[in-house]
């Protein structure tokens, strides 16, 4: 009896994978097909803000992917399946690209990009990048490279060496879901990084859970200590705002803000906020 139900776990358990092998594949084919035709897939821009003033002062490019039939995919959907066929490489230098191209539209605001860590692992990575947002005429002390400790994790010689050669050029580097992966402080020692990203499931009990309290205001003490720039994800209510603020937080992102918008909603944001907008501009308005 017991063999039987394992035997019908088997067969269920079986064809659930061969569902997944089936949607993975497909979405691999359309990941394939839009990356040669270039269409589908846009960047949307989530507004950081300093939390002294709360004007804006950057941009994180998310990826987004506008299937004809499914619809908005998100990044969690496909990114996975981009790196386990190495299609993130070639995605990862489209998304580099346009980002730099629309970032001189705001030459006072830094933007920031999200890297893969099997782009790291691809040939002359850093020399790549350099290039492309050299071509872009972006300047790159305003461009960050958000990276996660999933980057840190494998890091021999050449993830640390193209690390080194991106700050040298002038880039910032930021430990994005910070307080999520393994050893951050160790990485923190290691590698030298510009900004720490405290992660969303820490902001989001903040007030409630003591614990999540006190491990943001630990970070933010730990930033302040070793200099760096300490930015909060996954600010949705004024509570937690104010409560970031009051720990010593530098900058805020969450949808509190903004969520992650196209182009030209983004530049209306930027040209003028409604006045009951939390947000404001920092500096000129020179958007057209
Ligand atoms: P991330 O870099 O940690 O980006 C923050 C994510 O949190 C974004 O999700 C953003 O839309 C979401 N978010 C921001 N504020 C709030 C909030 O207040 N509440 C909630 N619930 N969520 C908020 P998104 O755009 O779906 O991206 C998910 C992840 O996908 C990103 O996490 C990043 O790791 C990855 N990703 C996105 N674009 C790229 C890309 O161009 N390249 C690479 N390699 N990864 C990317
Ligand atoms: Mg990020
Ligand atoms: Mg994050
Ligand atoms: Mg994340």
């Amino acid at each position: 009896r017991a063999k039987e139900d394992g035997r019908g776990c088997h067969r269920i358990f079986s064809s659930a994978m061969d569902e997944t092998v089936k949607v993975r594949s497909s979405i691999e084919d359309e990941l394939r097909a839009a990356l040669t035709t270039g269409e589908g897939f846009e960047v949307a821009y989530q507004a950081q803000v300093a939390a002294a003033g709360k004007s804006i002062v950057g941009l994180e490019a998310l990826l987004r992917w506008r299937h004809p039939a499914l619809g908005t995919i998100l990044p969690e959907q496909f990114i996975p399946v981009a790196e386990q066929t190495g299609l993130i490489i070639r995605l990862g230098e489209w998304v580099l690209h346009e980002a730099c191209s629309v970032s001189q539209r705001w030459p006072d605001l830094f933007i920031s990009i999200n890297l893969s860590p099997i782009q790291f692992r691809s040939e002359n990575f850093a020399e790549r990048v350099i290039a492309i947002v050299r071509a872009s005429g972006a300047d790159p002390r305003k461009i960050e490279l958000e990276v996660t400790e999933g980057v840190l994790l494998d890091a021999g010689g050449e993830t640390a060496n193209a690390l080194r050669k991106l700050r040298r050029a002038g880039f910032r580097i930021a430990l994005d879901d910070f307080g999520t992966g393994y050893s951050s402080l160790g990485y923190l020692q290691k590698f030298e990084v510009d900004k720490i990203k405290i992660d969303r499931s820490f902001v989001k009990n903040l007030g409630q859970d003591e614990n999540a309290t006190a491990i943001v205001e630990a970070i933010v003490a730990l930033g302040q200590a070793l200099n760096l720039t300490v930015t909060a994800e996954g600010v949705e209510t004024r509570e937690q705002g104010r409560f970031l603020d009051k720990a010593g937080c530098d900058e805020l992102q969450g949808y509190l803000f903004s969520k992650a918008l196209p182009t030209e909603q983004i530049a209306l944001l930027l040209a003028a906020p409604p006045p009951t907008s939390q947000v404001q501009r920092s500096g000129p308005s020179s958007l057209h």
